[in-house]
């Protein structure tokens, strides 16, 4: 049985170790996570041939999650309002079967109610559609989306019933790729200022280094909670696992799989 991650590019997936270990937990020997790099041109038609290549699913992300939406025959609530995919399950009979596990991962890993918080999403992106949706879910308000370019934060408060306003909050989460490539420009590149980040705050980094980002240190330093993106990572993972074995994943091996390749 295979599993897989379809990106382009994908080289720097840590979701195989991830996946592979939580299968050799399970004792599924015989099942296999592997990196499946697809230009955009290759998506719907490689897909398409994977059930029959003995494929029981795939992960899908940066730039697939839209196109793996459009392609299925079924998909999630969740994946159709996020309008996007990142979780396809090809079912006996060969139909594809959507799912958005992102914005189920995040909600998990927050492990803490976010009803009735003031929330601030830094970033527009992909990663950010699925973030805004799981905090209006989960009854966050009210929710302001700052993005380094406006009107992508407009069109994404306009398009969950947000406000594009940046102010500090109960729950801030950064979804942008600020702190991936060079930490010290975090605070000069997000609109926040440490003393902001202190107790009774929940601050979010779905960036994830090793030995935390500046951002969680910041924050973590000035007392307050703090929500790693590898337990992110690994939720929004153990929720596709689910989805693909009808087992419970297991979180800790997985969690141990990808501490130890993060950079
Ligand atoms: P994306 O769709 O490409 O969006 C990138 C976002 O980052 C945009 O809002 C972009 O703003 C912003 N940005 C990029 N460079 C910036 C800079 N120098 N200053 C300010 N803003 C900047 O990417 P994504 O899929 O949302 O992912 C965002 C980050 O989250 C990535 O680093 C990714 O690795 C991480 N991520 C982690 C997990 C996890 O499981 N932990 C899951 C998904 C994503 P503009 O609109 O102005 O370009």
């Amino acid at each position: 049985m295979r599993l897989g991650v379809c990106g382009w590019p994908v080289a720097h997936s840590r979701s195989p170790q991830m996946h592979n270990a939580a299968l050799a937990q399970l004792g599924l020997h015989d099942w296999r996570y592997q990196r499946l790099p697809l230009p955009p041109q290759l998506f719907e038609p490689t897909v398409r041939a994977l059930h029959q290549a003995g494929f029981r699913g795939v992960n899908v992300t940066i730039p697939h999650k839209e196109a793996a939406l459009k392609l299925a025959d079924k998909a999630s609530e969740t994946a159709q309002a996020i309008g996007a995919a990142n979780t396809l399950t090809f079912d006996h009979d060969g139909s594809i079967h959507a799912d958005n596990t992102d914005a189920t991962g995040f909600l998990s890993a927050l492990n803490r109610s976010a009803y009735e918080r003031s929330a601030l999403v830094l970033g527009a992106g992909g990663s950010a559609r699925a973030v805004v949706y799981a905090l209006k879910q989960a009854g966050a308000d009210p929710i302001r989306i700052w993005n380094r370019t406006h009107t992508r934060a407009q069109a994404l408060a306009d398009e969950f019933g947000a406000t594009a306003r940046d102010e500090p909050a109960d729950i801030v989460v950064n979804c942008t790729s600020v702190g991936l490539h060079d930490p010290e420009d975090t605070f000069k590149a997000l609109p926040l200022r440490a003393d902001d980040l202190g107790a009774g705050r929940t601050v979010v980094d779905l960036v994830y280094r090793q030995g935390g980002t500046l951002l969680l240190n910041v924050a973590r330093a000035n007392g307050a909670e703090v929500v790693d993106g590898l337990e992110i990572l690994v939720a929004q993972g153990a929720a596709s696992l689910e989805r693909w074995t009808g087992r419970t994943a297991p979180d800790m091996a997985m969690r141990e799989a990808v501490a130890d390749i993060a950079p």
